[in-house]
Order: structure tokens, then C-alpha cells, then sequence
């Protein structure tokens, strides 16, 4: 016999039909002699609706309250799920975030997971029921109802996972898997059969939208094998674990992003503390910065550009015009009419060549690179936004080809 956690995300128990084929999954694991504990998302666009009826109330809500809000979206879900299940004829129970053990820290909408304490789940389960949890819920050392951020349910099962020794961890979803690009508009794209941690954190932080990161980051904390695979079609879907077979691929996926922002400042004093100064303004206002350029000096001077993410953007642009006035640099300018792609693979770290191979594919559609980075897995490109989407298709061509 074995415990094993099954996550649900919103489109899996968007409705009654769909709640029903969930019931048919979990059950199909219980009937086989298992403990089974569902994690639950809040049904289809439920948690933006309670944001939009929460801002035709006011524009500043605080975000105690919206914790209070949206987590109701997953009560609605364990509970249909466990009514579900009870009028099958199998013993449920569904339970909040608090009720199945679940202290966070008291960072409202954001809060992290600081231990679970699962004595209330593993009493229902030792009562041979189904339990059904509340995911992106938890509970603060003031008693308030916390929320872990959006995509937060995939944390709520590998926190679960980790703190009761699940021996299987499924996060199911409307996709089949983790795929090499992204299936719905890319021709061509392939399902992985595994990824690494590592490499799903990078596509993860990418865009690449299958898996919250901060759920990646805590399996590969407490070594939980994930899959993940879909809850409309019956196929086996990821493995996501800490080393994967190589499959002679040099890459394991291709993302974009096409929400960021570049910021350039021109004529920097060439001096030591410039950059330093510049970065921790942004730092202590909580703005990552992600691609950096700077340029060689010349005169005395240097440029100076990076890439932020756009929702940060404004506020970026503010703290850069403020410091090139402090310190005499030039003019600031801002653009967001760019996107990020980037491959990410294990492969890369044994093998030459897997950057040019992207550049070239850029270069046999003649699109531009406007700046790189690059990581020990990962390569990334800024250009224009309106290039992006051919960007990846011929990407994903050069290192994918069809007859393969
Ligand atoms: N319902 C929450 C959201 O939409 C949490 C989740 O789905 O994981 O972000
Ligand atoms: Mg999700």
C-alpha cells in the first residue's frame, strides 16, 4: 500500500463533468489498495473572478481580506469533490488549508509554507477515507487565513508530498506533460518522458507555465519525484526528478516571455559602485533584474542595460531617470515592445556549439538579437516582440527536426 497525493488544477475541476472524471481518477488509485490525498485548485477562472469582484468594491483592498476571498475558490472544489466521491459510494472528507495542518507566514497573498503539520489528513486516511485538501491555503501564527500566491496549489501537494513521505506525487493538468515548446502554438512540439529540476526551474521561471517554480524549487529541496500529466487523456505524462536519462538531446525545451521590460542608461561614470549602487535601488524596491548588458567604456563613460520584468517596469524606469540625475549619467530609455527566448538543457554543459546552433536559426530568418545571456543550462535572447513567436518556431526547428 502506498500514500500517494494527486493535484487537480483549476481546468481539471472546472465542472461537474470534469469533477466527476477527477472522482474516476482518484478512485481508481484508492480501489487499488492506496492512501490518497487530493490537492484541489479553485474551479476554472474562479480566483480571477473573486479578484474582479473584489476591485468592483474598491481599488485597495487589503490583503488580509483577499486571502479571505480567494480562498474560498478552493472550498467550493474539495467540497464538490467530496460530495462527489461520497455519493459513489466512497468515504471522503474534504479540508481547508488549516484543518489539514498547513502554517504559513503571515505575508498575505504571498505567504510561504512553513511546516505542515498532516496529523488531521493522516487520521482520515487511517479511517480508510479519500481526503480532499484545499490547495493555495494556509494558515498564519495570528490564526489568519493566508494565500500562497497564484499557482500556489502545486505547492500545497509537494508540501504535503514532502512532509508525509508520499511515495508518488501527480500534479494533473490540462496538458499531457512538460513539453519542448509550448504544444498550442508551436508544430511540432515533443512530451517529454523526463526533466530535471533543474531545467524545469528554468522553464518554469520562463513562462513555461506547467508547474508553479516555487513547487519545483521545494521537490528538488525534499527530492520528491513529480509527474505531471493530464486529467483528460489517460497517457503517461513527465517525470520531473533530480537527474534524467539523457535522451541524446542537447535541449529540453525552448520559452518565451514576452512580459518584460529592457531600461538603458547611457553615459555612466565609468567608476566602481555605479553599477553596484544602480542595482541595489532596484533590490531594495524588490525588482529583479534579469539580462544584464554593459558595454565596453569609452570616454569616461558606459552603458548600462538590463531587462526587468514589465509589470516592474514603470517603476524601474522611475529609480534609473532619479539615478542618472544623481550621478550626471545620460539619457534613460525604456522599452517593452520585447520578448526573451530561451532554450534551457542539461545538454548544454557537455556540449559546444548549442548557443551558435540557436543564433543560427535566428539568423536564417533574419531576426536580430538585441542582448544575451547566458547559464551553465540555459541561453537567452532579447528581441523584438513582434519576431517571437517565428523566433521559437525556428528554434525549436533547429534542434528538434521533424524526421528525428
Ligand atoms: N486558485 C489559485 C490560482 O488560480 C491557486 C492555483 O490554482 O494553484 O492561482
Ligand atoms: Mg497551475
Amino acid at each position: 500500500m502506498s500514500l500517494i497525493v494527486q493535484k487537480f488544477g483549476g481546468t481539471s475541476v472546472k465542472d461537474a463533468q470534469r469533477i466527476r472524471k477527477v472522482a474516476s481518477i482518484v478512485t481508481e488509485k484508492y480501489r487499488a489498495g492506496n492512501d490518497v490525498v487530493a490537492v484541489v485548485s479553485a474551479q476554472g477562472d474562479t480566483t480571477d473572478n473573486l479578484i474582479a469582484k473584489a476591485a468592483e468594491i474598491t481599488d485597495n483592498p487589503t490583503k488580509r481580506e483577499m486571502d479571505m476571498l480567494l480562498s474560498s475558490g478552493e472550498q467550493i472544489s474539495a467540497s464538490l469533490l467530496a460530495m462527489c466521491l461520497q455519493h459513489m459510494g466512497y468515504p471522503a472528507i474534504s479540508l481547508t488549508g488549516w484543518q489539514a495542518g498547513f502554517l504559513t507566514s503571515s505575508a498575505h497573498t504571498s505567504a510561504r509554507i512553513r511546516r505542515v503539520m498532516p496529523d488531521r489528513i493522516r487520521k482520515e486516511l487511517d479511517q480508510k477515507k479519500i481526503v480532499v485538501v484545499c490547495g493555495f491555503q494556509g494558515i498564519s501564527r495570528y490564526d489568519d487565513i493566508t494565500t500562497l500566491g497564484r499557482g500556489g496549489s502545486d505547492t500545497s501537494a509537494v508540501a504535503i508530498a514532502a512532509a508525509m513521505h508520499a511515495d508518488l506525487c501527480q500534479i494533473y493538468t490540462d496538458v499531457e506533460g512538460v513539453f519542448t515548446a509550448d504544444p498550442r502554438y508551436v508544430h511540432g512540439a515533443r512530451k517529454l518522458s523526463e526533466i530535471s529540476y533543474d531545467e524545469m526551474l528554468e522553464l518554469a521561471t520562463l513562462g513555461a507555465q506547467v508547474l508553479n517554480n516555487r513547487s519545483v524549487e521545494m521537490a528538488k529541496k525534499y527530492n520528491i519525484e513529480l509527474e505531471v500529466l493530464s486529467s483528460y487523456h489517460s497517457v503517461p505524462g513527465t517525470i520531473v526528478k533530480e537527474k534524467v536519462r539523457m535522451e541524446k538531446m542537447l535541449i529540453s525545451g525552448v520559452a518565451k516571455d514576452t512580459d518584460v521590460a529592457r531600461l538603458s542608461i547611457q553615459c555612466v561614470p565609468d567608476r566602481p559602485g555605479t553599477v553596484f549602487k544602480l542595482f541595489s535601488k532596484l533590490a531594495s524596491k524588490n525588482i529583479n533584474v534579469d539580462v544584464i548588458l554593459q558595454s565596453v567604456g569609452r570616454g569616461g563613460t558606459k552603458d548600462i542595460a538590463f531587462t526587468v520584468a514589465r509589470d516592474k517596469g514603470e517603476l524601474a524606469l522611475k529609480i534609473c531617470e532619479r539615478f542618472s540625475e544623481l550621478i550626471g549619467a545620460g539619457e534613460v530609455d525604456y522599452d517593452d515592445n520585447i520578448a526573451k527566448v530561451s532554450i534551457v538543457g542539461a545538454g548544454m554543459e557537455s556540449h559546444a556549439g548549442v548557443a551558435a546552433k540557436m543564433f543560427e536559426a535566428l539568423y536564417n530568418r533574419q531576426i536580430n538579437i538585441r542582448m544575451i545571456s547566458t547559464s551553465e543550462i540555459k541561453v537567452s535572447v532579447i528581441i523584438d516582440k513582434g519576431d517571437a513567436d517565428r523566433a521559437v518556431s525556428a528554434i525549436h526547428d533547429m534542434f528538434f527536426p521533424e524526421e528525428d
